[in-house]
């Protein structure tokens, strides 16, 4: 286990043949990019690193929770992060290739300061939903409950508290 840091940096390569592990809190306010999507939030990683038969493998598990801004209403919505997307690293030269083996894995580069937080980062942001919006049924900018006609009594009730009754009214 590595020490949690602000900024973390690995050689990849050599992360994954020592089957190393690396866990991390982010704050999406401590971030360069995820601070411009999300209010609040607290994301919890793990990478792993793996090699088999000459190939290198990171394994990322990634959980936590942003607060995203509802596209329909406005207000800010929790939004569930749960990822756990898997890479074979490989030389820049084969990242033109088509995928190797397995094809679910991402290829990424033989990187000697390989910046974990941007990799978590990216992940998160490529899973961002393009639009979020609560379920209807959670949506205060939606359905009959938030429609001016039925907000009108207690707007009334408001003004006339704390004076005498008005004859106009
Ligand atoms: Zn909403």
């Amino acid at each position: 286990m590595f020490e949690l840091s602000e900024q973390n940096f690995i050689d990849n390569v050599r992360f994954a043949q020592s089957g190393w592990t690396l866990h991390g809190i982010m704050m999406p306010e401590n971030t360069e990019r995820l601070r411009d999507v999300a209010g609040k939030g607290e994301i919890d990683f793990t990478l792993i690193g793996s090699a088999k038969e000459g190939s290198c493998f990171l394994h990322l598990e990634v959980s936590g929770w942003l607060n995203l801004v509802c596209q329909r209403c406005l207000e800010e919505m929790r939004w569930p992060v749960k990822l756990c997307p898997g890479f074979e690293i490989v030389e820049d030269s084969r990242l033109l290739q088509p995928a190797g083996a397995d094809e679910k894995l991402e290829q990424i580069p033989v990187d000697s300061a390989m910046d974990v937080n941007g990799l978590v980062e990216e992940e998160i942001l490529l899973a961002l939903p393009f639009s979020p919006m609560h379920a209807e049924t959670d949506c205060v900018g939606h359905g009959p409950v938030g429609s001016p006609a039925e907000k009108k009594p207690f707007f009334s009730v408001i003004t006339g508290s704390g004076l005498k009754p008005s004859k106009e009214f």
